[in-house]
């Protein structure tokens, strides 16, 4: 521990918290006015630079001390361009940072830079909307590199794994790739991984370089390597823009991974300014590592609180991001998260941002007194409108998420009809003592895939076929996989409990949410954990959407199908009273009944709806209720609603590894 560490306690709070939102550096024609919250520091100097790295200071600046720990300098000159960073005087000590409110930054973000954020603007912006909301929204996970990093993506090769190829349109492939590929998907929501300034990877180096981007370093910045020249401040948040408006033009809302929870390293620029008072720690002075990654951010401070909020008020208002994706929200507070909900729904309207996050951490972290984690268990502390990633679901349609062999409902698993029945309501049904109640679907996000772990596909393969995977660090000492075409083969047992397992999240309660790629079989040839893989691993493969066009025709129509159906994309706190007649027939056949009415006129036709999950090996029969029932879905079609009237004998036969689903009107 250094001399210089701050005491931290609430009366450090009381006497220091500072509530306007003019940190960082203003800059417009009038001048430009840097400001930074450093309380108890004896000095703190402005260093102003030509370029983003290599030039020594052209002026150093002492700023002048004002209220609850706030420093300043203001300029009269227009410094747009110009970088810079600040060394803090403290107890003798003298430490080098960049701006932690920086919004602009230069070559992998060790400075800052002065921005008219004006001129950062691609033509067209201010008039750039959100498209309307949906009935529902599907959100689809995607990593910017993988997106467009193929060179089958027809993408040109300066835009491939860029902010710039979501720009792209009929990029010249024969079929279609990219925002047209998602477009015709139907997805409602992108949601993007990291896509603010990430230190793991050296913008100055190769393009083949790859990383998720959960190691934060400039949280109001985006990353560089995704724009077309990491050197220039301002390209980076030109493309960034442009990405999110040619997202909105083809009519997709853009949610952002955000990672309040740690830093890249815990000698992060905002610990430079005020040691001490940004990193949870433990009794004895050790970091806290809640996160696994080194280090943990003490929400629930003030100024942490602020800051967290204010970040991604800023990310809404300048980027017109529509929704935020909290990495390990489990770190957080329920008290901020609850905030951030208020804020955002002040200022934008109610629900118009989506919220939603990972209810759970690595490790146990020291909260600050009074505070609730926005873990799990504390899912009816905060708001209907936070919602978080349901593992129960995850693993009851498909498994284990680290252990390959363990199988879920539809690769095998044994004794998961009742478990299964309950993720139908998004957990509303579950006992109103039991641990985990949600007060609303609203809350629950449906997935069977996303970046962690196995994509679906390779873990149907390795559940069904046998066999290790690699990079899985909870399976040390296996023998991995060493058949790579066992991935890429398109088996038809595998094939048909991938269906299934779509076919059964997609008629849940509650949000959804999907891997990019899932609905084409994406593989990354059995790694579990390829953050830090090759990019050509890790890409989306354009040419499997026409070798998996079976399997993505069936998820394009369960996209399609789920926004017709109010039954289950009601979000209201008492939809799951929708679901009646809940029954298990047999092993592996479970059905339910679904009031698909509406209040407000769409294009639903159908009153209720039956629907009914088979992962047997064999067809089943079961019993309809009274009435002509339509197919609505089946095991080869997921929006047949053109077919004829079933004029069956009240029996149905469902096929073997199938769901079903059958409209009456
Ligand atoms: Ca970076």
């Amino acid at each position: 521990m250094t001399k210089s560490f701050v005491a931290y306690n609430k009366d450090f709070d009381n006497q220091f918290r500072y509530d306007k939102k003019d940190l960082g550096a203003i800059c417009s024609k009038e001048g430009t006015i840097f400001k930074v919250w450093c309380p108890l520091a004896d000095r703190v100097e402005l260093h102003l630079y030509k370029d983003g790295d290599k030039s020594d200071a052209y002026a150093v600046c002492d700023m002048i001390p004002e209220e609850k720990g706030t420093w300043k300098f203001e300029s009269a000159e227009y410094l747009h361009g110009v970088y810079y960073d600040y060394t803090v005087t403290r107890a003798g000590e003298v430490t080098k940072t960049a701006d932690p409110y920086a919004v602009a930054c230069g070559i992998n973000g060790v400075r800052s830079m002065a921005v008219d954020l004006t001129l950062t603007d691609p033509e067209g912006f201010a008039e750039d909307k959100a498209p309307a909301q949906q009935t529902e929204n599907i959100i689809y996970e995607l990593h910017i590199k993988d997106f467009s990093y193929d060179p089958e993506s027809g993408v040109p090769e300066n835009y491939r794994g860029k902010y710039m190829a979501f720009t792209q349109n009929q990029t010249g492939t024969e079929y279609p790739t990219c925002v047209d590929y998602l477009k015709k998907l139907g997805v409602t929501h992108v949601h993007l991984l990291p896509m603010y300034d990430f230190g793991w990877l050296d913008e100055a180096g190769s393009d083949e370089q790859f990383n998720w981007g959960y190691d934060p370093v400039n949280y109001n910045v985006p990353e560089g390597s995704f724009s077309t020249d990491p050197y220039d401040g301002c390209v980076r948040i030109r493309e960034c823009k442009e990405m999110v408006q040619a997202l909105h033009k083809a009519g997709i809302r853009v949610i952002m991974d955000v990672v309040y929870n740690h830093t890249y390293e815990p000698d992060s620029f905002l610990e430079r300014m005020v040691p001490g008072y940004y990193n949870r720690r433990w009794d004895d002075g050790k970091l806290a590592n809640g996160s696994a990654c080194g280090s943990d951010i003490a929400c629930g401070r003030a100024m942490v609180d602020n800051y967290i909020a204010d970040s991604v008020m800023y990310w809404a208002k300048e980027y017109h991001i529509d929704g935020f994706r909290f990495d390990l929200m489990g770190l957080l507070t329920v008290e901020l998260m609850n905030r951030i909900r208020t804020e955002l729904d002040a200022e934008f309207g109610k629900g118009e941002k989506l919220l939603y996050g990972e209810p759970w951490r690595a490790c146990e972290s020291p909260m600050e007194e009074g505070t609730n984690a926005a873990l799990k268990c504390n899912v009816q502390l905060l708001d209907e409108g936070i919602a978080m990633f349901s593992d129960d679901t995850r693993d009851v349609v498909k498994g284990h998420v680290f252990f390959e062999e363990i199988p879920g409902f539809v690769n095998g698993g044994k004794n998961l009809e009742e478990k299964l029945l309950g993720a139908v309501t998004g957990w509303r049904d579950n006992a109103d003592d039991a641990e985990f109640k949600p007060l609303s679907c609203a809350q629950i996000i449906n997935y069977v895939s996303a970046h962690d772990n196995f994509t679906l596909w390779d873990k149907l393969v390795l559940s069904i076929l046998g066999g290790h995977g690699v990079n899985n660090e909870y399976r040390e000492n296996t023998e991995p996989v060493t058949d790579m075409s066992v991935y890429t083969t398109k088996h038809a047992d595998i094939l048909e409990a991938n269906k299934l397992a779509a076919f059964i999240y997609f008629t849940c309660q509650g949000h959804l949410f999907m891997q990019a790629g899932e609905e084409y079989g994406r593989t990354k040839f059995g790694d579990g954990n390829s953050y830090r893989s090759d990019p050509k691993l890790n890409m989306m493969r354009w040419h499997q959407t026409v070798e998996f066009a079976d399997l993505l025709s069936y998820y394009e129509g369960l996209i399609s199908l789920r926004k017709k159906l109010p039954g289950l994309y009601d979000k209201s706190a008492d939809a799951n009273r929708r679901i009646t007649d809940k029954k298990v027939w047999a092993e592996g056949v479970v059905s339910y009944c679904a009031d698909n009415t509406a209040d407000a006129a769409t294009d639903n036709v159908y009153s209720k709806l039956f629907v009914v999950y088979n992962s047997n090996k064999e067809a089943v029969s079961v019993e309809l209720p009274k009435g002509d029932w339509v197919v609505l879905a089946d095991k080869n079609e997921t929006d047949c609603c053109k077919n004829p009237v079933l004029t069956a004998d009240g029996k149905l036969t469902v096929s073997e590894c199938c769901g079903m689903m059958l409209g009456m009107k």
